[in-house]
Parts: C-alpha cells; sequence; structure tokens
C-alpha cells in the first residue's frame, strides 16, 4: 500500500477515513492511528496493523460536545468534567450508544471519548463527519510515537499520514465517569488534584481480575532494550556505575537522562531536561531513538511524583516492567 504524506490537505485524509481508510495524524497528546469509530471494518484495520489485542478497547475521538451525545450517554458528572475539560488531555468512559460497534469498544458497554486540543485532529475529525477512534500511531506495547518521524514506521501500512506536531507527549487520562467517585483508569496530563476541583476522585489500582481499563494489563511503552530507571539522590552516580558495568561487559548502553552534558563520557545519550513538562514530551521520544541505535540496555532518571511527574513515573513503571530503583 501507498502511504500519502499529507502536509496541509485535510480534506484528502478525511476522505480516505470516510472511506474506510486508516489516517495517523498529531494531536496533543500522541500521534493517533485513525479510522471511522462506526464503521467496524475499518476500526478492525486498526488491530490488525498495531497487533493490538483485540480485548483492548479504543478512544474515539470527537470534534464537538454534540459528537460526545451522538455515541454516550452522558451522565451528569461526565457533563461537568466536558464542561471544565473539553477539548484536552481528558478520556471519559460512559454508557455508549448502540450506534457504536461492538469492535471499537471490544464487546464493552462502555466507550471512551475524548475532544483533542489540537487544530489539526480537531478538523480531519470535522471533515470526516464521523468520530474517529485512535489507539497511539505505534505498533502495540511500544514507546507511543511523538513526532511525524516516529510514524514513519507504519508507512506501507496505512493510508496516510498527517504531517504535524504533538505537544504533551503522553496520553490523555483515562477517567471512568459511570462510577463515584469517578476513578482514573490511566494517569495522564490531567492530574487527580486537577479533577478533584469538580468531582471526587479515586484512582484505579488495577488489581482486580478483571481489569476496569483494559488496555491497561498489557506490557506497555516497551523499547526493544531492556529499560532500567533510577530516581533519587545520587542519581548520577548510579547511573554512571551501572551504565560502566554493562559497557565492561560488552553491552551497548544508552541514557536518557536530565542534563546530557552530564554524561559527555557516554556515546549513546539523550536528553530529557529538567522541567516536567519537557520529559514529558521528550521521554518516548529519547526511548525510540535509542532503539534505533540498537543499543541493548536504556538506563533512564526517573523525575518526582507530583503533577505530571506522576504520569512520566506510570509510563516508565510500565516500559521497564518494574525495573524502577529509588536510591
Ligand atoms: P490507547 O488508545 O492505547 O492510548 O489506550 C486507551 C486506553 O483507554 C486503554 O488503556 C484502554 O483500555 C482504555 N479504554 C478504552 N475504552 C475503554 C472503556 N470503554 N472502558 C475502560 N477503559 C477503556
Ligand atoms: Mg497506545
Amino acid at each position: 500500500m501507498k502511504t500519502k504524506i499529507i502536509r496541509r490537505k485535510i480534506k484528502i485524509a478525511a476522505e480516505i477515513i470516510k472511506k474506510g481508510g486508516l489516517v495517523a495524524f498529531p494531536t496533543e497528546t500522541v500521534y493517533g492511528l485513525g479510522a471511522d469509530a462506526l464503521n467496524r471494518n475499518a476500526v478492525k484495520k486498526i488491530f490488525e496493523v498495531k497487533r493490538r489485542p483485540l480485548d483492548n478497547p479504543l478512544i474515539a475521538h470527537v470534534s464537538s460536545i454534540d459528537g460526545v451525545h451522538e455515541i454516550a450517554e452522558v451522565n451528569k458528572i461526565a457533563e461537568r468534567l466536558i464542561e471544565a475539560f473539553f477539548p484536552g488531555p481528558l478520556t471519559l468512559v460512559m454508557k455508549k450508544k448502540r450506534i457504536v460497534p461492538k469492535e471499537t469498544t471490544a464487546n464493552l458497554n462502555t466507550i471512551a471519548v475524548r475532544m483533542p486540543d489540537h487544530k489539526i485532529a480537531l478538523k480531519l475529525i470535522e471533515l470526516s463527519e464521523t468520530p474517529i477512534a485512535a489507539p497511539s500511531a505505534n505498533l502495540a506495547g511500544k514507546p507511543s510515537p511523538t513526532k511525524f518521524e516516529h510514524v514513519l514506521e507504519l508507512k506501507g501500512k496505512i493510508d496516510a499520514i498527517i504531517v504535524g506536531r504533538t505537544n504533551i507527549g503522553l496520553e490523555s487520562t483515562v477517567v471512568d465517569t459511570t462510577v463515584y467517585p469517578v476513578k482514573i483508569l490511566r494517569p495522564g496530563a490531567i492530574t487527580p488534584e486537577m479533577l478533584k476541583e469538580f468531582v471526587d476522585v479515586e484512582i484505579h489500582k488495577g488489581k482486580e481480575s478483571k481489569p476496569k481499563s483494559p488496555g491497561m494489563k498489557y506490557k506497555h511503552y516497551s523499547p526493544d532494550a531492556e529499560l532500567y530507571v533510577f530516581v533519587g539522590e545520587g542519581v548520577k552516580k548510579k547511573i554512571k556505575e551501572f551504565a560502566n558495568s554493562l559497557i565492561e561487559k560488552g553491552f551497548k548502553v544508552g541514557l536518557a537522562v536530565s542534563n546530557a552534558r552530564e554524561y559527555e563520557e557516554f556515546e549513546f545519550v539523550e536528553e530529557l531536561g529538567s522541567d516536567l513538562n519537557d520529559v514529558a514530551k521528550n521521554l518516548f521520544s529519547a526511548l525510540i531513538n535509542l532503539d534505533k541505535q540498537n543499543v541493548d540496555y536504556i538506563i533512564a532518571e526517573g523525575v518526582e511524583s507530583e503533577g505530571i511527574g506522576i504520569t512520566i513515573m506510570n509510563r516508565l513503571e510500565k516500559a521497564s516492567g518494574g525495573n524502577v530503583y529509588r536510591i
């Protein structure tokens, strides 16, 4: 399949969506792989291309509040959160309407809905005249794409890629509004503190036998290299020691650290920045870049668990399969 690279003509991309095709497009969180959320055959293709497990439901993206009501039953609580945070990096799980095929929601009677705060994404949805189901535009389990170049790995497998930029660099916060207090199923850029100004909130720990957010049980965000994360006061010394011990054994080691200049003696270093928003923006890109250089190990500097730092650490925890060490 020839993949069209689209720079400005969003209308062409919308025509592809209308015909049941797949389009990768930027949002303010990460790049999404979109298809008509109401077209079961189109949605099936997303699962095929991503090799996504079929029981992991998709988020439907809308371009207006009316769009939310077309596919979901909006209760008072959801309404309050929509008013406060839409458009933005917040996904609400609500009871689904019949119009939504079971393929989109992986057989659940609920649907996750988000209105992205991104010009290109909103335009694409609007011109497509349908909600767009869109998980991240990467192979399932891998770090999420935050740049156009990252999505090129899907070239030949999807119909089009729209050129653009993301902003936050981490996926949306997912909140279940069918229960009260509402439950955070996945942390994101909208923090519990922000939500608590409007509703009572509980953080889902995911220990039940049947996970509430099916996607959270899978290995996620993981680079091919084995990832280790260190966080705390003496982190620089610890990272250097560990990296050197691996290099001595003949391994190729990549580092993802706040300040690259402090690690000049190492060959494969990606800078995350020290501001938490910068770390969020740079994290997935750093993992992807290091993988491209075929390192065996990646050692990353963690951050304090506050604000968006909670989300950064959630992704690092999952990406490393729990290899997080506080020192
Ligand atoms: P992704 O599209 O890969 O960013 O992941 C979307 C996340 O939202 C996954 O963790 C899904 O399991 C979760 N999700 C999507 N739809 C629902 C739903 N109806 N109920 C609960 N979680 C959902
Ligand atoms: Mg994803």
